[in-house]
């Protein structure tokens, strides 16, 4: 019997970290979570975790997956590949993270976006299998978002950041001004959770689904899947993160696309099929960790490419 290779997955979010041992979502075989603190405290449990796997004489790993907060750099013709650059999070900056796993662990370390790695996972085992060409975002604390075109993760001059897309911003309607640091009033300034919290002075998940605030999150979150669509074509988006948990945005947010769209897509079958094209993610929680595996697995299978 052909014995399928066995990956480590990290999930290093700013808040916490998950790390894995498994194949996929139906094998995982061991897990761990711990508090994020400092890279060197934090990196080095992490490395501990797959040690303890080795040193118990578990089957080998092929490679580690590590899906981080950024931003970073996860070009590998890159000196700097494996960093991560400069993220909001203090004492992160300049920080060599695969260099760090690779090095300690011996094994080769893919390193991407947490939400490129959710868009993987996505694509390989959730909502958007069987596609070539999708987008993830996920709206939470920031708005992030992934690509897979033609099978392979969008990555350019860096990692996309769908999330500061500008968008028409009425303020006779909304004259709150935004939460960006950079920009203030781009996507993620207007629409991510701690927008919503800022602009109506109580925390989003407390917000009833009759509260206006939803019609206004679905408005601007439709114009940025708009700009998406006609800039990338999607077969797919599918949209995550903790504000989505509000099931009730999904038909307001097709609906409001339709409008958008006055009828205009390149696709008109588009047009009858919003349910199975905005979709909530399968794999759910769980797509970060299971995304850092479907990462080491991609660059275990590519031969390192
Ligand atoms: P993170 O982005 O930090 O990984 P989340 O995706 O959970 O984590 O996003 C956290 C943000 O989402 C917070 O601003 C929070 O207010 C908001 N949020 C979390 N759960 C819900 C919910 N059920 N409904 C609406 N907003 C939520
Ligand atoms: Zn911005």
């Amino acid at each position: 019997m052909e014995v399928e290779p066995l990956y480590g997955g990290i999930e290093a979010g700013g808040t916490k970290f998950i790390c894995a041992i498994g194949s996929g979502p139906d094998d995982i075989r061991a897990e761990e979570r711990f508090p994020t603190t400092s890279p060197a405290e934090t990196i080095g449990r992490a490395v501990a975790f797959f040690r303890r796997w080795q040193e118990a004489g578990g089957p080998a790993l092929s490679a580690i997956g590590i899906a981080s907060f950024g931003p970073l750099d996860a070009d590998p013709a890159s000196p700097t590949f494996g960093y991560i650059t400069v993220p909001p999070k203090p004492g992160w900056a300049n920080t060599d993270f695969a260099g760090a796993v690779q090095r300690a662990l011996n094994l080769p370390a893919a390193f991407d976006t947490d939400v490129n790695a959710a868009a993987l996972a996505e694509w390989r085992w959730g909502a958007g299998r069987g596609l070539h060409t999708l987008v993830y975002l996920t709206v939470g604390t920031g708005i992030g978002g992934g690509a897979i075109v033609h099978g392979r993760l969008l990555h350019g001059l860096a990692h996309p950041e769908m999330g500061h897309m500008r968008i028409p911003h009425d303020r006779e309607r909304d004259p709150f001004p935004g939460v960006c640091p950079y920009h203030g009033d781009c996507l993620e300034g207007l629409a991510a959770g701690p927008a919503l919290e800022a602009r109506w002075g109580q925390p989003a998940e407390s917000l009833p689904p009759d509260h206006p605030a939803w019609e206004l999150e679905a408005n601007y979150l439709a114009l940025g899947l708009m700009n998406l669509v006609y800039a990338l074509a999607p077969q797919r988006i599918i949209l995550g993160g903790g504000v989505m948990e509000q099931s009730h945005l999904f038909p307001r947010i097709r609906q409001k696309l339709l409008q958008l769209f006055k009828g205009y897509v390149a696709n008109p079958a588009l047009l009858q099929d919003m349910e199975r094209y905005i979709l909530p993610p399968a794999l759910g929680q769980r797509a970060g960790v299971l995304g850092a595996i479907a990462l080491a697995q991609q660059t275990h299978l590519s031969g390192g490419k």
